[in-house]
């Protein structure tokens, strides 16, 4: 991971300018390699995607749009040759975060000392309930050893529990196991695609009765629990003001949020296509993006998002509440604790970064 001081001013500079797309979810392929019970990827693959120099130029035009933060996933990135290539790329300029469900980030280490954060999905610390969920028998062992490898290499993994009715109840001792060996955790919380669109960007949460959360108040108690953990440890990596807005959605349904999908987030997938978020349908490329950021049609459609309570992804919660200057300050302080994991690890001056 290289933190330059290039990267830290442009990235302080673009937080704060008003109005500008700060997080983008690249979903670089539709390829995967295991069988989540939640997930639809795996049932629709496509092995067509972006070429190497495409993704470039889209990483350039984002750039140039102000993005701060992107986070490649899938699929399952680490699939694709060139990811090493655009993980370098992609690090100069913005926070980068890139999942893998385990499998291939030993693999593929070299390719990770490149960027900010790794995030690998893990769901439980019991090895067959893991294996259940993502439908492969010896994911739990291969994540673990993941884990411990990028670790122990230097490497900033965080590890990235979906919470669900069927690990709800382990999620504060999981997440005390991981903090006591420094390892910071990053929350999913499970939830499936309505059928709002028929052409939505990118199918994929699955419906499944095993893993949908129905104990609401069990949920409320686990944010609670969270916030309180949070007051006392750092490197648990979601925010309070988010815990709190699921919280509240939880105890009575209330959405403390707007959405501001295509306003400060929007999704990219494996084609090039850009939508708010993959629920709905893709509305240009990454391409033609800096001829209609400012349109009437996206400002037509931004005002039809915020009144969206179409999902609760919470990676969308969380934009959706740190989507404006404000919250990015907001963010800076709530991460200020965290900061020393990317300054103990990687603060590189200027003067001897690439
Ligand atoms: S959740 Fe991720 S790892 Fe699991 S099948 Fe879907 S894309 Fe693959
Ligand atoms: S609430 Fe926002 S992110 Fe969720 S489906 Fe609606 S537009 Fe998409």
């Amino acid at each position: 991971m290289v933190m330059t001081l290039e990267k830290v001013v442009r990235v302080a500079a673009c937080s704060l300018k008003p109005n500008r797309p700060y997080h983008v979810q690249w979903l670089i392929t539709r390829k995967c390699n295991y069988r989540c019970e939640g997930c639809n990827v795996w049932r629709d693959q496509d092995a067509k995607e972006l070429s190497t120099d495409q993704v470039k130029r889209g990483l350039d035009i984002l750039k140039e749009l102000g993005v701060t933060d992107i986070v490649f996933s899938g699929g399952d990135p680490l699939l694709r040759d060139d990811m090493g290539e655009i993980l370098e790329y992609a690090s100069r300029f913005f926070i980068t975060t890139v999942y893998d469900n385990g499998s291939m980030a030993t693999e593929k280490i070299d390719a990770l000392r490149q960027v900010d954060f790794v995030a690998i999905s893990l769901d439980t610390l019991d090895a067959k309930k893991n294996d259940y969920a993502k439908g492969v028998k010896g994911a739990w062992n291969k994540a673990m050893q993941a884990i411990e490898t990028l670790h122990n290499e230097g490497i900033v993994v965080s590890v990235s529990p979906t919470i669900s009715q069927l690990n709800m109840n382990e999620i504060m001792s999981f997440t005390n196991y991981f903090i006591a060996k420094e390892i910071p955790v990053w929350y999913c919380l499970y939830s499936y695609d309505t059928c709002m669109d028929s052409h939505q960007l990118f199918n994929i949460g699955k419906r499944n009765d095993k893993l949908e959360i129905v104990d609401n108040q069990r949920m409320a108690d686990l944010c609670d629990s969270l916030i309180y953990l949070k007051k006392k440890k750092s490197n648990i990596l979601i925010t309070t003001k988010t815990l709190k807005a699921v919280k509240d959605l939880y105890v009575d349904g209330k959405r403390t949020w707007k959405c501001r999908s295509l306003q400060n987030f929007f999704m990219i997938d494996h084609l090039g296509r850009v939508a708010g978020c993959h629920l709905r349908q893709p509305v240009t490329s990454i391409f033609k993006l800096p001829q209609v950021w400012d349109s009437e049609m996206f400002k037509t459609l931004r005002s039809e998002y915020r009144k969206c309570t179409g999902c609760i992804y919470l990676c969308y919660i969380f934009y959706s509440i740190h989507g404006s200057v404000l919250g990015n300050v907001q963010l800076a302080q709530d991460r200020w604790r965290n900061a020393r994991l990317l300054l103990k690890r990687g603060f590189t001056p200027l003067s001897v970064a690439r």
